[in-house]
């Protein structure tokens, strides 16, 4: 086990979408199963930022009939790769007694077959829900917080999730791509970004490790905490 010497313990934040995936899951079902219409939306959450992450993914996800679901899934089992490096990053992770969680703003029903194979070296998944009703796909917020004033709308509170996990006894590190990862980034002890995370944390001055691929994250990781193998 790692102890840093402040006496706390590390713990892994990571993102799935984009982050523990080559490319965004959502975005990838939108391109295969909605109409064009879903560009302006994701226009709207991520550039214009006008559109809250709640209601811009329910919007998203309307656009889908809920007869797709199982065609969805055999989709993305087929066409989504984990980034390079991520099952090596576990396997780390693991030897070194570092927890490992998905904080994800994605939903149960595609991440889960997705994350099937490397279930059981995660230590929990956090993400949002969906039902089917009526031709329809309806998602649900269990972890979304009304008291959240730092991330206003989220979907899936990250920073709730890492309250779960006391700053005076772990050592946040946050891993991650996009919007829905700022407010941990705001928040983190250590931050690896890449793809737009990094132009959020430019405007807002948060320091973070750029990163491509988890062997990156790996190699800082193991300079950082001195972690030995014996
Ligand atoms: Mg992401
Ligand atoms: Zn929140």
């Amino acid at each position: 086990m790692i102890t840093l010497p402040d006496n706390r313990k590390p713990v892994v934040f990571s993102d799935f979408d984009g982050t523990i995936t080559e490319r965004d899951v959502i975005v990838m079902i939108m391109e295969a199963f909605a109409p064009p219409e879903w560009k302006q939306i994701v226009h709207r959450i991520l550039d214009e930022r006008t559109l809250s992450i709640r209601d811009g993914v329910t919007q998203l996800f309307h656009l889908i009939p809920g007869s797709k679901k199982e065609e969805i899934i055999r989709y993305v089992n087929e066409n989504v790769r984990f980034r390079q490096g991520f099952e090596a990053f576990l396997a780390f992770c693991r030897e070194s007694d570092i927890p490992f969680l998905v904080v994800s703003g994605g939903v149960d029903f595609f991440i889960e077959p997705v994350l099937a194979p490397v279930r059981d070296q995660l230590e929990d998944v956090f993400c949002n829900t969906a039902t089917f009703p009526d031709n329809r796909i309806e998602l649900g917020f269990p972890y979304l917080r009304a008291d959240c004033e730092t991330c206003g709308q989220c979907a899936c509170c990250k920073l709730g999730i890492m309250s779960r996990y006391p700053r005076d006894e772990y050592f946040h590190i946050a891993i991650g791509d996009s919007i829905t990862d700022l407010s941990m980034a705001r928040q983190a002890d250590l931050v690896f970004a890449r793809a737009r995370l990094r132009n959020y944390c430019d405007e807002e001055g948060i320091s973070y490790i750029p990163f491509e691929t988890f062997d990156d994250v790996q190699q800082v990781l193991k300079d950082r905490l001195a972690v030995t193998h014996a």
